[in-house]
């Protein structure tokens, strides 16, 4: 499959891995717009937030469990953080692997969108 995060997870590109367990890894965005940019990503590849079932419910929540611990372990938990999934064109999905962006260490804009 022609997946680029399949790929760093299967070792075939290089990733800045932070985390891995049997269902998720964390690597840093490779074009980071914040001094913490990290992306908590499925190994199981599922190709968007739409695509995920009842089974994978537990998953998300595991995802966020993920990114609240990224964001103690940088240090920037206490001054506020974001946890963003972009799902679709207008939702500006560029990469079809479900991931989950952390994104923090500066003060984000106010405007989500
Ligand atoms: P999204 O727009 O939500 O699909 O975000 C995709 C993210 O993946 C972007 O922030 C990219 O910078 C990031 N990205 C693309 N290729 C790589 C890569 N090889 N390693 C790390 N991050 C990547
Ligand atoms: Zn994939």
């Amino acid at each position: 499959m022609d997946c680029v995060f399949c790929k760093i997870i299967a070792g075939e590109i290089p990733g800045d891995f932070l985390y891995k367990d049997n269902e998720l890894v964390a690597f840093r965005d490779i074009n980071p717009i914040a001094p913490t940019h990290i992306l908590i990503v499925p190994i199981k590849h599922i190709s968007s937030l739409l695509e995920i079932t009842d089974t994978d419910l537990p998953m998300i929540g595991h995802m966020v469990k993920v990114g609240n611990d990224l964001a103690k372990r940088e240090n920037i938990a206490e001054r506020g953080y974001r946890l963003v999934i972009n799902c679709g064109k207008e939702g500006t999905q560029l990469v079809q692997h479900l991931h989950m962006h952390l994104l923090g260490g500066r003060q984000l804009s106010g405007r989500v969108g």
